[in-house]
């Protein structure tokens, strides 16, 4: 941008040498440089992006949610971030989205960071653990605890950026077609149950099956599976289990609040202006907030159809069991981090908010819940 003297602009302006534009954006650039953000208002670059996501197409919430996201980032940029997002399948296969991010085929994605747990051991802690942290003390440890700061070292060493894009909050325990009043009911049992919840069962004796979410319904009605976790009531409901299974276990041990994730290329992320980062922060913050709340009011709704529409029973694991499965699920942890020196560290971040966090719960949330009553 040529620069000119207070003389000689007006000079030139009075006379028509400098035209009405060439005014404005030097008026733009003389104002934005004293600001420290000219590049940005001057350059107004539009950027077409593609976001991958794990969801099936339409999948409540999720599904919805990155395309909310990509609404709310398109609105808020007036345009200049254009977003379009590619559900599980349309692009690439859902659990490709890691790698195509990585490559720069799609600049975004959107998943859960346990999802890459065989590639990235740590991730799993991005993203829920067995017996560990709930919805909000996820947040506040990824926030405001030193968590993001890890996930961004972790995900540093694969060329991505990642951005907490929402929760699940608690989960349901599954799907029976089995009693569970010991340890012993889970001898054999063949349940769908990914991840460490999965490596957990195991040691209980049970069978962990991997199955596609799209095979649980006729998996679960012809005795493939004897059991199956999905999320909570809501997407429970869509799939029909209710009119399948026996019983419906709570609570959801093996995912107290599951984060999930939007991870950007870093190369791509960091060619943005500085208000189009902010702008998409400002989006994945609006969405958590917004995916915790939904799942809390379908929820609600959706637990009360099943109970209407269905004969099953809604039991609670027996506390002896919850203890026992604690037991192994420290087990499978240790197992995790001694083979991995930096999942051991983000574990130590994540154990030592954790047991704060417990502490303060105890005397606040879980003794206000003991203390109510439908
Ligand atoms: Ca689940």
């Amino acid at each position: 941008m040529k620069k000119f003297s207070r003389k000689t602009f007006f000079k030139g302006l009075a006379l028509g040498t400098i035209s009405l534009p060439v005014v404005l954006r030097s008026c733009m650039s003389q104002n934005n440089a004293q600001n420290g953000n000219a590049p940005n208002i001057i350059n107004r670059k539009t950027y077409k992006w593609k976001l991958v996501t794990t969801w099936p197409p339409n999948f409540p919430v999720l599904d919805e949610g990155c395309k909310l996201f990509a609404k709310w980032i398109k609105e808020m940029s007036e345009g200049q971030m254009d977003i379009a997002v590619y559900a599980g399948g349309e692009l690439v296969p859902p659990l490709e989205a890691f790698n195509t991010v990585r490559s720069g085929a799609a600049e975004a994605g959107s998943g859960a960071a346990y999802y890459w747990a065989g590639m990235v051991p740590a991730a799993q802690f991005f993203a829920s653990v067995p017996f560990g942290m709930n919805a909000q003390q996820l947040n506040a440890w990824i926030l405001c605890g030193g968590g993001l700061e890890l996930w961004e070292e972790c995900y540093a060493e694969y060329g991505l950026v990642p951005i907490l894009g929402g929760n699940t909050g608690v989960q349901m325990g599954g799907w029976f077609n089995r009693e569970i009043n010991s340890l012993e009911d889970f001898q054999g049992l063949k349940m769908r149950m990914p991840g460490l919840g999965g490596k957990v069962l195991k040691k209980a004796g049970g069978a962990p099956v991997l199955l596609a979410g799209s095979e649980l319904y006729t998996g679960l009605e012809r005795g493939i599976i004897d059991a199956t976790e999905w999320i909570g009531p809501y997407h429970d409901y869509k799939m029909g289990f209710h009119q399948i299974a026996k019983y419906y276990y709570s609570p959801g041990w093996h995912e107290a609040g599951t984060t999930l994730e939007f991870f950007f290329n870093k190369k791509k992320f960091d060619t943005l202006p500085n208000h189009l980062k902010v702008i998409m922060q400002c989006a994945a913050q609006r969405l958590n907030i917004w995916m915790l709340s939904e799942f809390e009011a379908q929820n609600g709704l959706y637990l009360e159809k099943i109970l209407a529409e269905s004969e099953v029973e809604i039991r609670k694991f027996p506390d002896e069991v919850l203890a026992q499965l604690r037991i192994y699920t420290d087990e499978v942890i240790q197992e995790l981090i001694n083979k991995d020196p930096f999942a051991k560290k983000v574990y130590e971040s994540y154990n030592s908010f954790r047991k704060k966090a417990v502490a303060w719960s105890e005397l606040t949330e879980k003794s206000f819940y003991n203390s109510i009553q439908i």
